[in-house]
């Protein structure tokens, strides 16, 4: 029982550097978090080693009567939390909540409609790579070139044209609350389930400041690691009449052995999603993305050819667009990392550069809102992205208020180095 940094000090040695890294720059990937030390502790345990295949009380291995108990309160704290009848927190990730979802509820050839990638769909969404494109039928709706929405006329055409069996609403890349209510509407005009991706955004559902789609879909896929700030996983939750489809998809559907480390900070997650805390960390994520957005649409930004997709944000992330600028959305990306600020560069629909380069950004406010940034840290950290974004700036000094933010925010500081 050797420590890590003396049986493989290669290993410790890039987790350490990991460490600073995540403490010395400010991650604004709106798909990131940084999970509580609690978090941490469940997903480091003794649970790694158990093989649990099956449900709580029918498994297919003994010595199963602890990891039930994990088991069943993540699940139980997952329907808690969005007010579902069924939760399997059994998937290994966001793609593979997606992938058996789709085993659940299509037959190899049948049609689904989704957001497309190329306007800020999931590649699991019928990506032609993807084994949603491989297996299904797919039809893409996209976003308003205008208004960088969807457009609901749109996509009931598109429905009524394709008749899909299942409809999906939910997104990577995305700006504006969807209408769960119109998407059900159309979903029924059709005869096809609805099913709603709320990776992104289930932090904010969970804290009851985004729609809650749950009333509304047959099915939710989710990750937990985006706004949640959980573990890097996946979870489903469905009406009770889909229980036995789902779960069967999930296991012996896609998955073996669940990951019960995992699940068990799944359990500890979605103990935190029903905590004050956690309210008020999600409002300042949805406040801080406000804060960049009315920093961004300012005449000396709007000046350097910068624009966002849909004007503003409802949610946690905003996308900047750089057809007008000087800089594609590599540079743009390259620029915000010199001055220690991690974004990832995004296409904007119908993209005049190519997919490697882009002309865009998605910044995102949830890691920085876990870190305990305020309205003011936000205005400051929207100033530096402003002045990056401008043309002729002095990245260092730039790097320099980054450097003074993280100061004042330490994060993982009562955590060792391996
Ligand atoms: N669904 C959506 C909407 C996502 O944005 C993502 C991740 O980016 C996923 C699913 C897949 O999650 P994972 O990366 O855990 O497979």
């Amino acid at each position: 029982n050797l420590p890590l940094a003396e049986v493989d000090p290669e290993v410790a040695e890039a987790i350490n550097k990991e460490q600073h890294r995540q403490q010395n720059t400010l991650e604004m990937i709106a798909s990131e978090n940084f999970v509580p030390r609690a978090v941490l502790e469940s997903q480091g345990s003794v649970l790694t080693n158990k093989y649990a295949e099956g449900y709580p009380g029918r498994r297919y291995y003994g010595g199963c009567e602890y990891v039930d108990i994990v088991e069943t309160l993540a699940i139980e704290r997952a329907k808690q939390v969005f007010g579902a009848e069924h939760a399997n927190v059994q998937p290994h990730s966001g793609a593979q909540a997606n992938t058996a979802v789709m085993q659940a509820l299509l037959q190899p050839g049948d049609t689904l409609m989704g957001l497309s990638l190329a306007h800020g769909g999931h590649l699991t969404h019928g990506m032609k790579l993807n084994v949603s494109g491989k297996l299904y039928n797919i039809v893409a709706y996209g976003v308003d070139e205008e208004t960088g929405r969807v457009d609901m006329e749109e996509v009931r055409k598109l429905a009524q044209e394709h008749k899909p069996k299942v409809i999906i609403a939910g997104w990577s890349a995305y700006t504006r609350q969807l209408d769960f209510a119109a998407f059900r509407e159309v979903a029924d005009e059709v005869g096809a389930y609805l099913w709603v991706d709320m990776a992104h955004f289930a932090g904010l559902v969970a804290a009851g400041l985004h729609p809650n789609p749950v009333p509304h879909a047959d099915v939710v896929s989710s990750t937990v690691h985006k706004t949640i700030g959980g573990p890097r996983s996946g979870f489903i939750l469905c009406k009770e009449e889909l229980k036995k489809k789902i779960d069967s998809a999930v296991f012996p559907g896609q998955q073996g052995g669940p990951l019960m480390h995992v699940i068990a900070a799944k359990a500890t997650a979605f103990k935190i999603a029903g905590s004050e805390e956690f309210k008020d960390r999600q409002k300042r994520t949805l406040e801080g993305a406000q804060i960049i957005a009315e920093r961004l649409t300012q005449k000396d930004v709007a000046e350097a050819g910068v624009k966002l997709i849909s004007g503003g944000t409802e949610v946690h992330l905003v996308l900047v667009d750089l057809v007008n600028s000087e800089l594609n959305g590599k540079e743009a990306e390259d620029l915000l990392h010199e001055a220690g600020i991690t974004v990832n560069r995004n296409a904007v629909p119908n993209d005049p550069r190519p997919p490697m380069v882009t002309s865009g950004l998605r910044i995102g406010t949830p890691a920085l809102a876990t870190r305990g940034f305020d309205a003011e840290a936000f205005t400051e950290v929207a100033d530096i992205i402003a002045e990056t974004l401008k043309p002729g700036v002095d990245v260092a000094s730039q790097r320099k208020r980054v450097t003074a933010l993280c100061e004042k925010f330490p994060l993982y500081s009562g955590i060792e180095e391996w």
